[in-house]
């Protein structure tokens, strides 16, 4: 059958539903309280090692409970974030839960979790950047080798020198650095060899259509080969079939994330994902 890669369109589909029921501006004010009212939370998604099956780490995404319009998507108000600059508050807030999350994760399970945290470009940007980084690891206790974050290739390519300096100041920290929606965006190969990237995520319009997709999977065979060449892991985003993680396995795909094998979800989902000796497929 003809899969449905809709990414494109559920994106459109969900912003237009919100600026149907509510202005930009009412938008605006009610992000701005939104921090303040505890309004915004985080649902957390297994990344899955292929090989072992197991649970290797989370990716934290961030929701809006809105007291009128319910549960709203990030994308339907994370753009609106960082054209206002809210992003950056929150950004930090998104940083500072979820190593606080991880961090507990560690404690109760004693098994290491680690937690990636999407940047956006306006984020990254801000020269604090760094400093808040080194703050919330110390104020959380968070080991930085069990924080990613997830830049786009878009971020990277924006100004190469501030971005230079301060993937150089996230690089001395000891965090994980890696490319989320990778080949969707524009990306100089040279930027990958400077830059000490140690994992990419094929985006997920390239992993729908497989095993079928003959030229997705020549694509996604390329960039795990690339990846590997380049010594850094790849982790591929939107499995939701035991074909397309067969397939994946049979390329050396190293990480796996998506419906399959799990949902974004809650806490306490997580911790009983974390608690279970089973490996979390076969
Ligand atoms: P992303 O970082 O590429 O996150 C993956 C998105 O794909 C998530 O959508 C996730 O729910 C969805 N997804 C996961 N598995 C599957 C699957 O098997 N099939 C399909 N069709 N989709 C799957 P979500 O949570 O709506 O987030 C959308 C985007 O919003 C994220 O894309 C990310 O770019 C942005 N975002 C989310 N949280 C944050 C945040 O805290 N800060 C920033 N700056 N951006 C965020
Ligand atoms: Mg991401
Ligand atoms: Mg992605
Ligand atoms: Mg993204």
């Amino acid at each position: 059958h003809a899969k449905n890669c809709g990414k494109n369109n559920a994106k459109l589909y969900s912003s237009a539903l919100t600026t149907q029921i509510m202005s930009h501006v009412k938008l605006e004010v009610g992000l701005r309280r939104a921090l303040q009212h505890n309004e915004l939370y985080l649902q957390y998604q297994p990344q899955i090692d292929v090989k072992s099956a197991q649970i290797v780490g989370v990716e934290a995404l961030v929701r809006w409970r809105h007291p009128e319009h319910g549960i709203i998507p990030p994308n339907d108000f994370i753009p609106l974030a960082e054209e206002t600059g809210l992003i950056v508050p929150i950004g930090e807030w998104v940083l500072r839960t979820a190593c606080l999350q991880a961090r507990a994760w560690q404690q109760e399970s004693r098994r290491a979790v680690r937690v990636a945290v999407n940047l956006s470009a306006r984020q990254f940007k801000d020269e604090n950047l760094a400093q808040t980084v080194l703050a919330v690891l110390h104020e959380t206790g968070l080991d930085p080798r069990l924080l990613e974050l997830e830049l786009t290739e878009g971020t990277l390519m924006d100004d190469a020198r501030a971005t230079l300096t301060t993937l150089e100041q996230l690089r001395a920290i000891g965090i994980w650095l890696s490319i989320d929606d990778f080949g969707t965006g524009y990306s100089s190969m040279n930027y990958l060899k400077r830059f000490d990237v140690r994992a990419l995520k094929i985006d997920k319009s390239f992993i729908c259509g497989l095993p079928q997709d003959s030229e997705n999977a020549a694509i996604t065979r390329a960039i795990i080969a690339m990846a590997h060449g380049l010594k850094m892991a790849v982790v591929a985003e939107g499995v939701e079939t035991g074909e397309q993680l067969a397939l994946l396995e049979q390329y050396g795909c190293d990480m796996a994330q998506g419906y399959l094998l799990g949902r974004p979800q809650s806490i306490d989902a997580i911790a009983r994902m974390l608690a279970g000796a089973q490996p979390v497929l076969r």
